[in-house]
């Protein structure tokens, strides 16, 4: 079957941005490559549907659930992991009490993780936050956004609107792949968002011919730190269908992350991480979990599973879309 077709979607200010920066247009463009199928693709590159009991709620890990409470994004990034669903319809208001009660039923349950989709676009976001913290065994809540990316001006609306009283610390992952994407205006939305007390760190994608090259990525990290964000994920691109075209072989990222490690202070370096396909987790894609093997690569999940993982051919980058 191909891959779906994600429909575009880029904001006002992010097409402004697409048309000085090549590096973010190759995130948002689509492109004719996305309809191409590959053997080792899948429509659910890291498996939730393999861990999900209820509908919106993903159980992995036995400390920490995942909840996606909408499918919405402000933006449609072309490489997403989750484009096969991205911008449907998310949970209802019974799914989401459904997933509460879930989480409190079991107190060894001690994250909740909100991702999507962009929970920064949910109207309900402020009165699912309260609810979460009043679950005494939610140590800390973490957010997935890409918001102050994508609509910095939306992300500070959204800021002022956090609850300030809160139990539980509050965490937000942001989402950021390259230092174009560290405007004026998001930098304001980042201090927004610290500013209502929120702990920030960053995940990136390794993507072809945006970000796969040591020194953009060393910019970009240490933009961050400077900005009180501390570089967390590098994460290989998942194998999400319709995506090769950004695919970043592993033995280069590996390298790539070699050279970070020796020439970046350790504030500065996130993990670089390799989500093995089919919900087998994350580990780090280093020898200890990954080693090579006749036709690529085996990694052992962290339940001892060997899985083999493609040796993957560099593609050719995108020729740059038309301003
Ligand atoms: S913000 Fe995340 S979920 Fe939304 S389109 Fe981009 S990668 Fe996908």
């Amino acid at each position: 079957m191909p891959p779906r077709d994600l429909p575009e979607l880029i904001p006002p200010y992010l097409r402004a941005l697409s048309a000085r920066s090549e590096a973010v247009a190759r995130q948002f463009a689509p492109d004719a490559r996305e309809a191409l199928a590959t053997p080792d693709d899948r429509d659910d590159p890291i498996g939730d549907h393999a861990h999900s009991p209820l509908p919106g709620l993903v159980h992995r890990y036995p400390d920490r659930v995942l909840i996606l409470p909408t499918l919405a994004c402000a933006a449609h990034c072309r490489f997403c992991f989750r484009r096969d669903r991205v911008g449907a319809k998310g949970m209802s208001d019974a799914q989401l009490d459904a997933a509460l009660a879930y989480v409190s039923a079991r107190p060894a349950v001690r994250e909740a993780i909100l991702s999507g989709g962009d929970p920064l676009t949910d109207p309900r976001l402020g009165a699912l936050l309260r609810r979460l913290d009043a679950i005494p065994h939610l140590d800390w809540l973490r957010i997935h956004t890409r918001l102050p990316v994508h609509d910095p001006k939306r992300a500070l609306k959204v800021a002022a609107d956090l609850p300030e009283e809160r139990r539980a610390a509050l965490w937000i992952a942001l989402h950021v792949n390259h230092a174009d994407e560290l405007t004026p205006e998001t930098r304001a939305a980042i201090r927004a968002l610290q500013g209502r007390g929120a702990f920030l760190v960053s995940q990136t994608v390794l993507l072809k011919g945006v970000n796969d090259d040591a020194a953009t990525l060393s910019t970009l990290f240490r933009a961050l730190v400077a900005l009180g964000v501390k570089p967390y994920y590098l994460h290989h691109p998942d194998r999400a269908a319709g995506t090769e075209h950004f695919r970043v072989p592993l033995a280069r990222g590996r390298a790539i992350a070699e050279t970070l490690r020796a020439t970046l202070s350790g504030l500065a370096q996130p993990a670089y991480i390799l989500d093995i396909p089919g919900g087998h987790g994350k580990v780090w894609a280093t020898d200890a979990f990954v080693t090579p093997a006749a036709n690529g690569w085996v990694a052992r999940a962290t339940d001892g599973s060997l899985h083999p993982y493609p040796a993957d051919a560099d593609a050719e980058v995108a020729p740059a879309e038309p301003k």
